[in-house]
């Protein structure tokens, strides 16, 4: 049987590794996922843009003041291109409000180790005034949690994960090198 479907290409991009925390857990300091990181010079951004239908910005943290500056060009390489972009954040920087007209879905990760579920809840509820779009938290839990997931209106999608067990798409990983 032939399949004329288009399965739509995503990369990831990493803009940096500085996050502003330092969680036992991070799938960033797994060798095994540190071994898929491929350098990526600002020079070939358009050109790799090109190559994937969708862009994931990740890092460290996105909207972290170190990387900022970063996201917000790459955020326009992106959409001049007209991809799908997501944007994968910890929520713990208030500029990231701002960004809402431009990304396609948003990956809020919830860092237990940072933060309590309540504060985080607070925080993901105030973003979502700001009419962001696609909104998945991402969240570690036990069995018991029918309760807490209260705290979150039911339009936003959870997924879940297991500590150590880290989930990173088989797409490619760019992280993008700091300019000399
Ligand atoms: S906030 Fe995210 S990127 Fe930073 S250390 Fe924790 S898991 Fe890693």
């Amino acid at each position: 049987m032939h399949h004329n479907v288009h399965v739509k290409k995503a990369a990831r991009i990493l803009v940096g590794l500085e996050c502003g925390y330092s969680c036992s857990y991070c799938c960033n300091k797994l060798p095994e996922v540190k071994a898929r990181f491929k350098k990526l010079k600002w020079k070939d951004i358009p050109a790799t843009i090109a190559q994937y239908d969708i862009i994931n910005i990740s890092g460290g943290e996105p909207l972290h003041p170190r990387n900022y500056l970063t996201t917000l060009p790459l955020i326009h390489a992106v959409k001049s291109q007209h991809k799908k972009l997501f944007v994968y954040t910890n929520l713990s920087h208030p500029d990231v409000e701002y960004l809402c007209p431009f990304v396609d879905g948003w990956n809020i990760g919830y860092h237990p180790s940072q933060t309590t579920w309540l504060d985080f809840c607070k925080r993901v509820n105030y973003f979502l005034q700001q009419d962001p779009k696609g909104v998945r938290v991402q969240v570690e839990f036990g069995q018991e949690w029918q309760i807490e997931k209260m705290l979150l209106p039911n339009t936003v999608t959870i997924k879940t994960w297991i500590r150590n067990q880290c989930f990173v798409p088989n797409e490619t990983i760019y992280l993008l090198e700091e300019e000399e």
